[in-house]
């Protein structure tokens, strides 16, 4: 499509220009621009090997481009290039990331484990030295209410479903107040009602925060993606961004989707 971003005038959080990643000959991704905007919610799908994990790693610093550039651009104004930081710079830069498996401590309370997602508690939590602050206290309940957990605070993780682990997590990286979160797959293996759920966490939270959510099902996109904007990868490239409508509408969509069943 070519279509000015639809975003362009609000200010970006994110620049990944020109990218490309190859693994032993293959090119994963292939000249990929994307731009992120401030407070955006963005749905990314694609076919099976269309790079969207690799677009996660790249941003993340978990995987470094062959060429390109990926900038954060910080509320201060500053901009981070982004290649130049190992994944861990990058996730206290504030891009968060969760991936698809849940990664709770099972044996900790829903509460512990939110104050484990804390770095400076994490430090301190066994020892005795750790006497939880009041910056520390807020960021957890915030952080409980966003998620709806705050009526399974003394719960073990273990016991909770596999949807409220999942929003556990969520909740554990919002503690943390990344500026982007990235969140591959949330809906899979979730029932219809926790999928849903998901969804509309994933709406609240943007605005205050800038999502690139991956995903494959269809009816979920449709509501996460309702005032965004989607993006489709297909062999490393954007194929196509825009509304869902439109995406769905999309010719070249319905041909890399044929067959697969899950376009529309
Ligand atoms: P998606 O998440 O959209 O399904 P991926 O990003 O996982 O796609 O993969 C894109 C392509 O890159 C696939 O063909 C995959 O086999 C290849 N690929 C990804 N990571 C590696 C790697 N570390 N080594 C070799 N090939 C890889
Ligand atoms: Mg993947």
């Amino acid at each position: 499509m070519s279509e000015p971003p639809l975003h362009r005038d609000t200010d970006l959080v994110l620049s990944v220009e020109d990218v490309s990643k190859s693994f032993d000959g293959f090119k994963a991704i292939s000249d990929l621009t994307f731009y992120l905007g401030e407070g955006e919610l963005r749905t990314i799908i694609g076919p099976n090997g269309a790079g969207k994990s690799t677009f996660m790693d790249l941003i993340t610093g978990r995987t470094r481009p062959d060429t390109g550039s990926l900038k954060l651009h910080l509320p201060d104004g500053h901009d981070v290039d982004l290649t130049k930081f190992p994944e861990y710079r990058i996730n206290r830069l504030g891009l968060a990331r969760k991936f698809q498996t849940p990664s709770v401590y099972t044996e900790h309370s829903v509460h512990d484990n939110l104050l484990l997602s804390l770095p400076r508690a994490r430090s301190l939590f066994s020892t005795v030295f750790y006497r939880q602050s009041t910056a520390d206290r807020e960021a957890i309940e915030e952080a409980l209410e966003t998620v709806r957990l705050q009526d399974h605070r003394d719960e073990i993780a273990g016991n909770l479903s596999h949807g409220q682990k999942q929003w556990l997590e969520i909740g554990m990286l919002l503690a943390q107040k990344p500026s982007v979160l990235l969140v591959d797959e949330p809906a899979a293996g979730m029932s219809d009602d926790e999928t849903h759920r998901t969804g509309e966490l994933l709406i609240s939270l943007a605005g205050r925060h800038s999502l690139i959510v991956i995903e494959h099902d269809m009816t979920f996109v449709r509501q996460i993606a309702r005032d965004g904007k989607v993006t489709v990868l297909h062999q490393g490239s954007v194929l196509c961004e825009g509304h869902f409508d439109e995406v769905q509408n999309n010719a070249k969509v319905r041909e890399v989707y044929l067959g697969r069943g899950k376009a529309a």
